[in-house]
């Protein structure tokens, strides 16, 4: 691919953009940036981030931004951004957008979000309603042993007995109902202003999220081949 690509993924919990970001990414052969991984992985390799950031995460803090960035900052160094990256769950808000726009601009040496052939940054929307998200998150049981199941993708054997260890399955915490609806509605507070940046300048593709994890992906692809971001050879 000659020209930069720079993919940002959206969606609600329970959505599949992680997987739909993973896929799309190693089709175009880019790098997939996803905070929650790079945190992971700077406390797993003890850098001084790394140990920083561990008694923020242990105390269920949220990680600053300026942490935040300094890693993201890294990472363009690491791969080798000029070619172009895959980003889930990165930026949450706009601050984090407005400074990571900069940066490609930088990269890029040209405007990202005007309207017209600029066509380096997208946004990725997996569309995804209320009421799925509910079903797909509250239907999900985890056990003890570490197995997990859904009542209706992934159902156990036995109703509400684990197949590997025979223990009570349970509901995760944050998969209790009023908890799956504060998730969703703090989601769409934070990623409103996110979409109607993109949206404004004509870089918002969204997809129906609410189909089978080949067919979504493949419009991803018939989306990004018609705005010639998406090289099907
Ligand atoms: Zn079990």
């Amino acid at each position: 691919m000659s020209q930069k690509t720079f993919l940002i993924f959206f969606g609600p919990p329970g959505s599949g953009k992680g997987t739909q970001a993973d896929m799309l990414a190693k089709k175009l052969n880019l790098p997939v940036v996803s905070p929650g991984e790079l945190l992971r992985h700077e406390e797993d390799s003890n850098t001084a981030i790394g140990r920083k950031i561990k008694p923020i995460i242990d105390s269920g803090k949220l990680v600053p931004d300026e942490i935040i960035e300094k890693i993201i900052l890294k990472c363009f160094k690491r791969f080798d951004a000029r070619a172009g990256i895959v980003f889930d769950g990165y930026p949450r808000k706009r601050a984090q957008l407005d400074f990571l726009i900069k940066k490609l601009e930088k990269i890029a040496g040209k405007p990202a979000c005007r309207q017209g052939r600029q066509d380096y940054v997208r946004a990725i929307l997996i569309n995804v309603s209320d009421k799925e998200v509910k079903r797909r998150l509250g239907g999900r049981r985890v056990c003890d042993c570490g197995a997990a199941y859904h009542l209706i993708y992934n159902p156990p054997k036995k109703s509400g007995l684990c197949d590997l260890c025979g223990k009570k399955l349970y509901i995760r915490h944050d998969d209790k109902p009023k908890l799956i609806a504060d998730r969703l509605k703090l989601y769409h507070q934070k990623i409103k202003p996110l979409l109607d940046y993109f949206e404004k300048s004509d870089k918002l593709i969204e997809i129906d999220g609410e189909q089978n994890i080949n067919q979504v992906q493949n419009n991803i692809i018939k989306e990004l081949a018609e705005r010639a971001m998406y090289d099907n050879n």
